[in-house]
């Protein structure tokens, strides 16, 4: 494979972001963020920021049809050639098997899936102790998430379990770094 077409999945609060940046960085591939994507979209004042705002504020899910013209527009720009790395995106069937055939119909190779496990009780003490001032990072609004990663986003472990590489995301920065490095070096 000389592609790196990466996806990372886990929780709010499994520590994506900081992880997504050493493979930004090591792989030279670009982070395909639909949550980044979408606060931009927030921030800028959009029609589409408009509608998506209320909606994130709950902690509940964008619409499939929205988030894949945004995956679809993102993918193909010239420096996702290279590799990608997907975070935050599928986080349901839908989005999933629209993936596929997007990635099918531009002729890339196959994905390899990370998942980053951290057990729910550490992901709300994480996200409510992290403090960054996400608008979406309340009790209620995190409780949410975490509620609807469970249904829509959990069972995308079963459908990705053939590319998948479960990750303990308990752990240093460096410790966690080591292990998907390692994992990702498996053939
Ligand atoms: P986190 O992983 O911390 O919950 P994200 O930045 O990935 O946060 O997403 C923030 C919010 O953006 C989600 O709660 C949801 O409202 C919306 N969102 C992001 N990605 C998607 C997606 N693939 N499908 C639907 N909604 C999404």
């Amino acid at each position: 494979m000389s592609e790196r077409n990466l996806l990372i999945m886990g929780a709010a609060g499994a520590g994506k972001g900081t992880q997504v940046e050493f493979l930004v960085e090591k792989y030279g591939i670009p982070q395909i963020s639909t949550g980044d994507m979408l606060r931009e979209a927030v921030a800028s004042g959009s029609e589409l920021g408009q509608r998506v705002q209320g909606i994130m504020q709950r902690g509940e899910l964008v619409s499939d049809e929205v988030v894949i013209q945004l995956v679809e527009a993102r993918l193909g720009r010239p420096d996702c050639l290279p590799g990608f790395i997907l975070d935050g995106f599928p986080r349901t069937a839908g989005q999933a098997r629209a993936l596929d055939a997007l990635l099918d119909r531009l002729g890339r190779e196959p994905l390899r899936a990370i998942w980053l496990h951290v057990p729910d009780s550490e992901l709300l003490r994480r996200i409510l102790s992290r403090g960054q001032g996400r608008s979406d990072d309340t009790e209620e609004g995190v409780a949410r998430r975490l509620e609807v990663y469970r249904k829509e986003t959990a069972p995308l472990l079963d459908y990705y379990a053939g590319v998948l590489a479960e990750v303990d995301g308990i752990g240093s920065i460096d410790e966690i770094r080591g292990r998907i490095e390692q994992a990702l070096a498996q053939p």
